[in-house]
């Protein structure tokens, strides 16, 4: 969407203050809903989510797959999750995101080794501002994870966009909002395999290989922080 609003001020930073690859703080902690077999809280910027995962054999009986695991992603926006008015209940948005989170996940969960089983993934949005999709993705990999699920890598998410003509990192609202593209992605970081690529917006070649060198240079640090919440759990419990 093309506007009127300066987002890369006239010494080159962004209205946040952040350098055109600077990503927003995040934290990932997990344990966090006592029933599910695994969960997983996420603040990336101002965004707040909650991933929570069970898995249980697919009810009804004539849904399961007898060689596999079935997953099945739910993304839910909270009405209070953002300042604008919210219509409560699925919509197209909704079911769009709750799709590719499915798709990316079942790329890296051995589902052969879960036959007959359904993977819920319940990922609840607390506060919502900006890339709550690749958020929700990351935190729900490490939720799936934290529930004991076979997976080859966890998930990785990220976004890059084009701001006042300038490729930047991991978009804030306002850059999302008011930028001229929004480029979500996820890979598996040990292949580097892609596992969710969306555009909006418009973008050169030239851009497009900016964004994506900015957010795999990205993508080992998302890891990292990634692998630090699972290890701290475990850290934990073997001190108990
Ligand atoms: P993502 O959250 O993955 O960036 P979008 O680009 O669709 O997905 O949304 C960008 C941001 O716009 C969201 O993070 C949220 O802050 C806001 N938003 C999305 N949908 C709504 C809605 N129905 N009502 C109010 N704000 C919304």
């Amino acid at each position: 969407m093309e506007s009127n609003i300066k987002l890369i001020t006239d010494d080159g930073l962004r209205l946040d203050g952040r350098a055109l690859n600077e990503m927003r703080p995040i934290k990932i902690q997990t344990g966090v809903v006592e029933k599910a077999d695994g969960s997983a809280y996420i603040e990336w910027g101002a965004n707040k989510i909650i991933a929570a995962v069970y898995v249980r054999e697919a009810y009804p009986k004539h849904a399961q797959n007898i060689d596999r695991a079935i997953v099945k992603a739910r993304y839910n926006m909270s009405g209070y999750s953002v300042e604008e008015r919210k219509r409560p209940g699925p919509d197209r948005r909704t079911m769009e995101i709750s799709k590719v989170i499915t798709e990316a996940l079942e790329s890296t969960i051995v589902l052969e080794k879960l036959p007959r089983a359904e993977v819920d993934v319940f990922i609840q949005v607390l506060e919502a501002d900006a890339g709550t999709r690749i958020a929700s993705l990351t935190t729900a990999s490490v939720a799936v994870a934290d529930a004991g699920v076979p997976m080859r890598d966890l998930v990785v998410g990220c976004t890059a966009g084009k701001a006042d003509g300038k490729m930047v990192l991991d978009l804030s609202k306002d850059e999302d909002n008011f930028g001229e593209a929004d480029i979500p992605m996820a890979i598996l970081p040990r292949t580097k395999k892609i596992v969710l690529l969306q555009l909006d917006g418009k973008v050169s070649q030239e851009e497009f290989d900016e964004a994506t060198s900015m957010m795999m240079n990205a993508i080992p640090r998302i890891s990292e922080i990634q692998r630090n919440a699972l290890m701290s759990k475990y850290n934990v419990e073997e001190g108990e």
